[in-house]
């Protein structure tokens, strides 16, 4: 994927847009560096504790509400065996954001932690990766290794959705809304979706599940759930070149850190969420 070298000028006239963005955890789940990384045993390293968090996340302007995924849905969550710290509806409540408000979710895979509570969002518009779509509809989907990481009746919800035209399909590299960048990466999972949003002074980089944890971009580590190898490679290094523009931050999809890196959104919600901003 060609990455422009510059950001663009706003052209005359435009106003800027700018976003507020969130970072909301909603769950989590002790694990370790063998259950997590792909085939970690190769490096030769003792395994070790490691905490996965779960996020979504919110851009909000004068004008939208975007979700950027939707978590997981707490019934499915428990089955799976992670702790709901908060279920993702009632994380927006407490953040003051009513859901009927949401004009437009970024789905940017179809895994059960990023789109288990879109029947939630009836009149929001989906922007969702075509290859994703098409992927899980296809008999590869149904293979234990790729099936385990999704609820049929989530993507049936999704692909009703599109009957309806509430579905936006978008591949490659495109500006799915105004100061908001897709670029399909793939390697998690075949469609995998990197959000790029401008603020004033540099890019904020929402990897999702292109990285989970900043290890896997320091280290160059892939994680353990993959559709393609080369590409999650390819992946770590187009977000490097992303994380290495003047102001840009990088936010990682799973990562704890993601709660120290930046500050609370507001008094109160030191554990709920936190205000992403650019350098
Ligand atoms: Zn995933």
């Amino acid at each position: 994927v060609q990455v422009a070298e510059s950001t663009t000028a706003v052209p005359d006239g435009a106003a800027a847009v700018r976003y507020e963005l969130a970072a909301v955890r909603y769950a989590t789940l002790r694990s370790s560096k063998r259950e997590l990384y792909y085939r970690y045993d190769s490096y030769g390293e003792p395994d070790g504790p490691v905490d996965m968090d779960y996020f979504f996340w919110v851009l909000r302007d004068g004008q939208r509400t975007v979700l950027i995924d939707t978590g997981f849905d707490p019934g499915v969550g428990s089955r799976r065996g992670r702790t709901c710290l908060v279920a993702p509806l009632a994380a927006l409540a407490r953040l003051g954001i009513e859901r009927q408000t949401v004009s437009h979710v970024v789905v940017t895979h179809l895994h059960y932690d990023h789109i288990g509570n879109l029947a939630q969002f009836p009149d929001a518009e989906l922007i969702v990766p075509a290859r994703e779509l098409e992927f899980w509809a296809s008999p590869m989907a149904a293979k234990f290794q790729f099936a385990s990481h999704v609820e049929p009746a989530e993507i049936t919800e999704l692909q009703r959705a599109q009957r309806e035209g509430r579905v936006r399909l978008t591949d490659g590299e495109q500006e799915i809304l105004p100061g908001v960048k897709a670029i399909r990466v793939g390697g998690h999972s075949p469609g995998q979706l990197v959000t790029i949003v401008s603020g004033r002074s540099g890019d904020v980089v929402l990897t999702s599940d292109a990285v989970h944890f900043y290890a896997e971009l320091e280290r160059e580590r892939p994680f353990g759930v993959l559709a393609d190898l080369g590409e999650m490679y390819a992946a770590y290094a187009l977000i490097k070149q992303l994380a290495a523009r003047p102001g840009a931050v990088v936010v990682a999809g799973h990562d704890p850190d993601v709660m120290r890196r930046f500050g609370p959104w507001d008094e109160g919600s030191e554990e709920l969420a936190v205000r992403v901003v650019a350098r």
